[in-house]
């Protein structure tokens, strides 16, 4: 008898606990983010004759694909780039201006990461001394550490520090990225006091090496190569100082001490990443806990890529390839390890590129470099003549004039006057020179949800500068010959990315009604049942 009623009390328990378990809100074991740096909307279908069926294609397929996600702000950078996409806001509001600005307080540029306060875990350099102190506002994966009370781990992964930093946001487990000096895997004592032995062990590995001595060879016969120039063009970069920009390419003309600099522009710092996650996911037993976890990724070869041999080389088609594949190896990992249909995944850009200018001159396509150094040489040269003060102007970055607020109470000047001058002086003297608009303006405006007004989107009150301004198509605002192309602007070829969902309650669609980089972030809140990001002004748009 007494047997029988310790028997009732254990199934009473269990039923119990079956019921709680029934009750509680269903939620997936794992969110992977994947951000492709660099990558155009349009490489999912112009390179897709060479790209298999489990990557991409199979994402596009059993998922949802949004044909027409834009970012709303300029510029379209790195750091604001991340930062937009986990905080599912813009400039205005989480303060990532750029990657590098002025800094009004200390009178100094100012790198977006930077954090003198920490240190470096994981090598003997100055490239861990990085803290996402500068953003504003909360990140998606900040809010699933707030809903689970912590228990959720977060980590993000990145080739780059800001990239690292930004998608994992304020209460990350750990941001890891690549550092270029050693080929190691860092962080900053921000996120923890010593380096988990896993880390280390990756690092003493030394699976950088591994790759250093191979060559990239293309993935298939040149001749299949129909979406892009032939292999070699005028603007592409000798990156590999060999004297050609033909496949292969390899790292034995590199000096050693610039080598896993260097391997940053090849599809190895992909794999090099690959191994790394992989490690990741295993020894933090990512996506195995009672809650949901949050793997943020961010792949950044292939802005190093583009930026050297732009969007129409060989270059990045074969890096897109070898991006392909690895996403299909990642899915099966991922299906393997956390389980089909237990893992939401999201794949995005940061922002994508334009053609290199000197392609569009070639083609007779409108653009072409303006040169940062004419502007600043005129502007400096009016100053003086005009008010025979150079230090009125405290600053001029980012296409943004900063006023000594100090000289121009001196001066007796008054601020939306002076403002006024200089946007007149900009337009009668630059005809590359469209949008320009004046702090007295944007200060009486708040930043939203659509691309209405890219430069208001992408201006903080605190942070920004005076008097703002963009260029035209096509024009990018670099000197011709250090770069093959770049990014940055407000037009299509740089804001139009692809936003692509797949897993756990996606389903499979296609959708291309207008959609904003901004809505990521309030998409996974809605489908973890979270809040929202603090200063998110974006919307849900899995339907
Ligand atoms: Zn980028
Ligand atoms: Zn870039």
């Amino acid at each position: 008898m007494k047997k029988l009623n310790i028997l009732l009390f254990v199934l009473l328990l269990l039923s119990l606990s079956l019921l709680r378990a029934q009750s509680a809100k269903p939620e997936p074991k794992l969110v992977v983010g994947i951000v492709i740096d660099q990558m155009r909307y349009d490489y999912l279908y112009r390179f897709e004759s060479l790209y298999g069926n489990e990557g991409f294609k199979k994402i596009i397929k059993d998922g949802t694909n949004f044909t027409f996600a834009h970012f709303n702000y300029v510029p379209t950078y790195t750091g604001p780039g991340h930062s937009c996409i986990y905080t599912g806001t813009t400039p205005y509001f989480n303060g990532i201006i750029s990657n590098d600005w002025y800094d009004k307080v200390t009178k100094k540029k100012v790198y977006c990461v930077e954090d003198k306060s920490v240190n470096t875990l994981g090598a003997n350099d100055k490239n861990g001394k990085m803290s996402p102190r500068r953003l504003l506002s909360t990140t998606i994966t900040d809010q699933l550490k707030l809903a689970t009370n912590g228990k959720a781990k977060v980590i993000s992964i990145s080739l780059k520090d800001r990239a690292a930093i930004m998608i994992g946001g304020h209460m990350a487990d750990a941001a890891y990225w690549y550092d270029p000096d050693t080929g190691n895997y860092i962080t900053s004592t921000y996120y923890m006091k010593q380096l988990p032995e896993w880390v280390a062990d990756f690092n003493n590995k030394k699976l950088a090496d591994k790759y250093l001595a191979m060559s990239w060879n293309l993935s298939y016969p040149l001749d299949e190569y129909v979406r892009t120039l032939p292999d070699a063009e005028i603007f592409e970069r000798d990156v590999f100082s060999e004297g050609k920009t033909t496949f292969p390419h390899t790292f034995k003309n590199v000096p050693m001490e610039k080598r896993y600099d260097v391997l940053r522009t090849t599809p190895f710092a992909n794999d090099l990443q690959f191994d790394f996650i992989k490690a990741a996911i295993k020894n933090e037993k990512l996506g195995g806990h009672n809650n949901t976890d949050f793997l943020a990724i961010s792949f950044c070869a292939s802005d190093y890529v583009g930026h050297d041999y732009g969007p129409n080389s060989v270059e990045v088609e074969d890096l897109y390839v070898k991006i392909d594949s690895l996403l299909a190896d990642m899915i099966n990992f991922l299906d393997n390890s956390v389980g089909k249909g237990k893992y939401i995944l999201f794949l995005t850009a940061d922002h994508a590129v334009a053609p290199s200018p000197d392609f569009e001159i070639e083609k007779k396509i409108p653009g072409g470099w303006f040169n940062p150094r004419i502007v600043k040489d005129s502007l400096f040269s009016f100053t003086e003549r005009e008010y025979h003060k150079k230090s009125l102007i405290e600053n001029f970055s980012n296409l943004q004039i900063y006023f000594n607020r100090k000289v121009v109470k001196e001066l007796n000047l008054n601020l939306d006057d002076l403002e006024n001058v200089y946007a007149n002086y900009l337009r009668d003297n630059f005809p590359v020179i469209t949008q320009i608009f004046k702090r007295a303006n944007l200060e009486k405006q708040i930043a939203g949800r659509t691309n209405h007004n890219f430069l208001l989107n992408g201006f903080n009150p605190v942070r920004s500068g005076d008097l703002l301004f963009g260029l035209q198509p096509g024009y990018i605002f670099e000197k011709a010959g250090e770069v093959a192309t770049s990014h940055g602007t407000l037009y299509s070829y740089d804001t139009h990315v692809p936003l692509l969902f797949y897993g756990w309650h996606i389903p499979s669609q296609t959708v291309n009604t207008p959609v904003y980089t901004v809505d990521i972030a309030p998409t996974i809140a809605d489908l973890l049942k979270i809040q929202e990001p603090s200063a998110c002004i974006g919307i849900p748009i899995i339907k």
